[in-house]
């Protein structure tokens, strides 16, 4: 089926096109330069920028696939989570196509698609497949026994999330937002081992699946803030290698466990965090002594992008799922057992 997929849940103006498992277009348009001097997204500025860039986007994706939008087989947009003045964006425009059109339409869940859009780039999701999903708004271990009607949450973060972690402590260093790529950056040249930061949540009483980042995120300010009051020049390659060390051993650490425990011998890493060298590689390395194929999608497919819609949707359509009504709501905390939102049955 070919699917054109709208994404708005946060920053990203994404539209993707795909045939089947085939990535035909993907277009994003960001507005993170607009919410930098903010240190974090602003969602007034989020919804008027998504605006902006919905129709542009929208035809961008057309032309880069080559197709006209009369050929399309559906139009899938994220229904949620995300923000709600962002989303109903994508949803508004979605509707707006899909009616227009003449187009069964497929709100879709933001989570489930970080997964999906993994078969653009390794082909179809072996099922059960294992996912740890980590970005600035989640941390989540979820298994997959199918894509478009059965995800089960195994743990997640109790306070920070992954992504949220690195822009914080990118923040303390002073290095801008977001801060997972610039961390990224400074780590190559850094001890990982510098300095030993706290594992959160790895003690034997702890929830096994479960993460926590933000003492962790207060031992690396202290400890900055420790060094610039002693008057000592703060080392920030090794401090971002030694955070950055911290978050990726825990991280793929659990992800094996889960997959043991659950007996699932694929692990598919995705969101915004996912595009980590180190999580890649350590992931690499941990997954080869266990015995486990990972599958992590290339950097740009693991940001918000309108692509991995486009993949759930189109995998919606090939697997009969009910479409969307007109009626289709933004749900701002759409749960992620919720892989898509089907619309009432007519007589
Ligand atoms: P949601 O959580 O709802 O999916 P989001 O916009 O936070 O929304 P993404 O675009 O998937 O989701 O991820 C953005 C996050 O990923 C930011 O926190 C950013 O710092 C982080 N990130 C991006 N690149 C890297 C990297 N190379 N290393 C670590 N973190 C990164
Ligand atoms: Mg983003
Ligand atoms: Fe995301």
């Amino acid at each position: 089926p070919l699917v054109l997929g709208i994404e708005t849940s946060c920053d990203e103006t994404g539209v993707g096109i795909v045939r089947g498992t085939t990535l035909l277009a993907d277009a994003v348009a960001s507005s993170v330069d607009d919410h930098a001097r903010f240190g974090g997204v602003v969602p007034e500025i989020a919804s008027r920028a998504h605006l902006e860039a919905m129709v542009p986007t929208v035809e961008r994706a057309l032309k880069e696939a080559g197709i006209a939008a009369s050929d399309l087989d559906g139009i899938a947009v994220t229904a949620g989570p995300g923000l709600a003045g962002a989303l109903l964006v994508g949803v508004s425009a979605a509707k707006a196509y899909a009616y227009a059109l003449g187009k069964p339409l497929y709100g879709v869940n933001h989570l489930a698609s970080h997964i999906c859009v993994d078969q653009l780039e390794h082909g179809p999701l072996p099922e059960p497949t294992m996912a740890l999903l980590v970005s600035g708004g989640h941390s989540s271990l979820l298994l997959a026994p199918d894509i478009t009607c059965d995800v089960r949450p195994l743990g997640a973060t109790i306070d920070d999330a992954a992504g949220e972690a690195f822009d914080k402590v990118a923040r303390v260093l002073g290095l801008g937002f977001p801060g997972g790529p610039v961390i990224d950056r400074y780590a190559r040249d850094g001890d990982p081992e510098a300095i030993r930061f706290p594992r959160g949540l790895t003690g034997p009483r702890d929830a096994p699946l479960d993460f926590s980042f933000s003492g962790l995120k207060t031992a690396v300010a202290r400890w900055v803030e420790a060094r610039r009051r002693a008057g000592e020049p703060v080392p920030v390659a090794d401090v971002a290698a030694s955070f950055q060390e911290a978050v990726t051993d825990v991280l793929t650490r659990k992800a094996v466990r889960a997959c043991k425990e659950q007996g699932v011998d694929h692990l598919m890493i995705g969101g915004g965090v996912a595009a980590n060298s180190r999580l890649r590689a350590l992931a690499q390395e941990r997954c080869d002594a266990a015995g486990i194929t990972l599958r992590v999608p290339r950097p740009k497919l693991c940001t918000d992008n309108g692509a991995m819609v486009a993949a759930l949707g189109a995998e919606m359509v090939a697997r009969n799922r009910p479409a969307s009504g007109l009626d289709l709501p933004a749900d701002s905390s759409l749960p992620v057992t919720e892989t898509h939102i089907p619309g009432h049955a007519h007589a």
